[in-house]
């Protein structure tokens, strides 16, 4: 059976073809820098067009969507009514859902008799309880508005948790680790007993660690002291904080390999900036999950940078535990979401 993957970001395209259930990859694609002013290609319509893919040769296709708001706790799969409810998440999700809806309107149209697969990002996380994903803002916001903490990132850390789980020996239901999925985006999820109960990310990707790009966690104060005082609009603010901000907004890039080459201070800084976020957030999540197996490091940084690791672990209350470096393979991880379904 070939089941495809796309992974629709908001100036990206990711193809992987698998062979299931071999897990073989048949074929891996990515198209870069979408709807750019530079590029010929303009939105993901012709993204797909220019994969050269015959749909009606594959069996399902399965979509990373990105957020699913509450109403998605599990992958699904697409009809016109999920169709309707993603569109609605849009407000919460402006750049992702709608590049997400684009890859399922066009391979509905080019094989309209294939299954096609949703797997949120968010659905890992909705095991969180109200202290975990409430903030202190006045109620209602929550009841009428959805602003709550999501997270994201939930397959990578799912994929890490069953295979930290094989690793450890241990059943998935009684494992209790710290997983850093460490990329451009960055988050760290608690997980206690096998099920996410706390996570770095929040309403949207931008809370949390220091990232590529994005700044994490900062006073809100902030953003309206640049409208206000800056003379920003709210747009670019949103530009700042998602795309000028984190390691490149501190030091001019965003390619920890090129930072960790540096000699200068201002590299240097960042970098431990980044490295002290992400043990305030180790600290705090063994606190919360007093049992701690492992903390397991994975994303391009967490994968390939010994520097980083080091410098997180490099501290008195983490000596005891154990350090794990997991590859995080999200589209295999959906793929595996895609036969679940396909087998109900
Ligand atoms: P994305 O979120 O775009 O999928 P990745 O998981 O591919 O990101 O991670 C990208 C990050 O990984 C970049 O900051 C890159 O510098 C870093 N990275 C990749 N290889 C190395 C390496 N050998 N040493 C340090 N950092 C690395």
């Amino acid at each position: 059976m070939k089941i495809a993957v796309i992974n629709c970001g908001s100036a990206t395209l990711k193809f992987k073809l698998f062979d299931m259930p071999s897990g073989k990859v048949l074929e891996d694609k990515e198209i870069e820098h979408i709807g750019e002013s530079n590029s010929p290609i303009r939105n993901h319509c012709e993204a797909i067009e220019h994969l050269h893919v015959d749909f009606k040769t594959i069996d399902a296709v399965g979509h990373r969507v990105v957020h699913g708001g509450e109403k998605f706790v599990e992958s699904v799969r697409i009809d016109a009514e999920v169709i309707a409810a993603i569109k609605d998440l849009i407000p919460l999700a402006p750049l992702h859902n709608p590049a997400n809806l684009e890859g399922i309107k066009v391979v509905g149209q080019k094989a309209p008799d294939i299954p096609q697969i949703a797997v949120f990002d968010t659905a890992f996380h909705a095991t969180l309880k109200k202290e975990a994903f409430m903030y202190a803002i006045p109620f209602e916001m929550y009841e009428k508005n959805q602003i709550r903490r999501y997270g994201f990132h939930g397959t990578s850390h799912f994929y890490l948790l069953k295979e930290t789980a094989k690793l450890l020996g241990k059943k998935v239901a009684d494992t209790n680790i710290i997983t850093l999925h460490l990329g451009n985006g960055a988050s760290v999820c608690a997980i206690k007993n096998g099920k996410s109960c706390d996570t770095s990310m929040g309403f949207t990707p931008l809370e949390g660690l220091v990232m590529g790009t994005r700044s994490g966690d900062i006073d809100p104060a902030i953003a309206l002291f640049m409208q206000d005082e800056l003379g920003f609009s709210s747009q670019e603010v949103n530009n700042i904080l998602n795309k000028k901000s984190g390691l490149f907004g501190l030091c001019g890039e965003n390619d920890v390999r090129n930072i960790e080459q540096r000699d200068d201070k201002q590299a240097k800084l960042a970098l431990s900036i980044m490295v002290r976020r992400i043990q305030k957030y180790i600290g705090a999540y063994m606190v919360l999950l007093e049992d701690v197996d492992a903390i397991v490091f994975s994303g391009g940084i967490g994968e390939n940078s010994s520097y980083v690791r080091e410098s997180v672990m490099n501290n008195k209350i983490f000596k005891n535990i154990r350090m794990l470096v997991v590859k995080t393979d999200e589209e295999l991880e959906i793929v595996n979401e895609c036969l679940k379904i396909l087998e109900k």
